[in-house]
């Protein structure tokens, strides 16, 4: 796992002893590196959507000893302790959002899950309730959406909610016409969204693709972030592509990092642009 110190202590410490100042860049380089000993050239966040169901793949994901983040989703039989298992392992932990798609089955959505018919007062309690139930999570994306992410009200109730919270909020970009971007100056920190989605289709030479792919994103931008799942969508399969590219990254110089790492990285950089992806806009 990479090491982040705090870049403001480091930089009065050195200064101080050394009578030099360096620049931020170099220094936050030289202080990150990947497990295998290179400096970090590039950052990824991986986030695994729909743990909550015991879903397959869960165990395997929870052993790769790899910074994922775990997006759990509320209100279901196994949401606790899905929630609790991963935090156990060292993974960190968000709350997967049921959100209304425009296309797709309302069995998909999960109890509880966000629609557009729903006031802002009924959002907030949906949510403030799943937040009680994930006590570890330390930010939020939305499962499914293509619907209600495009609707500025709703995306602002929820955006409400994370920043009451001091929570993350990650736009899984499901749909083109996010409301995010036009709110995201209410948050203290910059536009965090997916770049890749891992299976579309899911088999292991493609979901190896797509990491590469972050790889790539990465050592051109500086940060990546993609998103797997557990379950029927990929389980098992993303595990193993996971577990299989992690050291071909690493040796090239990617570092990764939980995505609450991955908002100090963006926020250093400074740089928030969205890359276009060839990934799936579904649900
Ligand atoms: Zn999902």
């Amino acid at each position: 796992m990479c090491l982040i110190v705090s870049k403001k202590f480091i930089i009065i410490v050195l200064a101080g002893i050394l009578g030099i100042l360096t620049t931020g860049i170099l220094l936050w380089n030289a202080l990150l590196f990947t497990n295998s000993g290179t400096l970090a050239r590039g950052y990824v966040a991986l986030i695994i959507d729909d743990f909550g169901n015991r879903g397959e793949g869960t165990e395997e994901m929870l052993n790769l000893g790899i910074p994922l983040t775990a997006a759990v989703m509320p209100f279901l039989p196994y949401s606790r302790a899905d929630a609790d298992m991963a935090h156990q392992a060292g993974l960190e932990v968000i709350m997967h959002v049921p959100m209304e798609p425009v296309n797709g089955k309302a069995s998909w959505l999960g109890p509880r899950g966000i629609t557009s018919e729903l006031e802002d007062r009924e959002i907030e309690a949906r949510l403030e309730d799943g937040l009680k139930e994930l006590k570890w999570a330390i930010g939020m994306n939305n499962h499914m959406g293509s619907k209600v992410m495009q609707n500025s009200r709703i995306v602002k109730a929820l955006l409400d909610v994370a920043q009451k919270h001091d929570l993350l909020f990650i736009d899984s970009r499901t749909t083109r016409n996010s409301a995010v971007p036009q709110w995201v100056g209410t948050l203290n920190y910059p536009y965090l969204a997916r770049d890749e989605f891992l299976e579309s289709p899911k088999n292991l030479s493609h979901i190896k693709k797509q990491l590469r792919k972050l790889g790539e994103i990465a050592l051109k931008r500086g940060y990546a972030i993609g998103i797997g799942h557990v379950g029927h969508e990929g389980g098992k399969v993303t595990a193993q592509a996971i577990k299989e590219v992690c050291p071909e990254l690493e040796n090239k110089g990617i570092c990764f990092v939980f995505a609450s790492q991955i908002k100090e990285v963006v926020s250093y950089y400074k740089k928030n642009t969205v890359v276009p992806s060839e990934s799936d806009m579904s649900n």
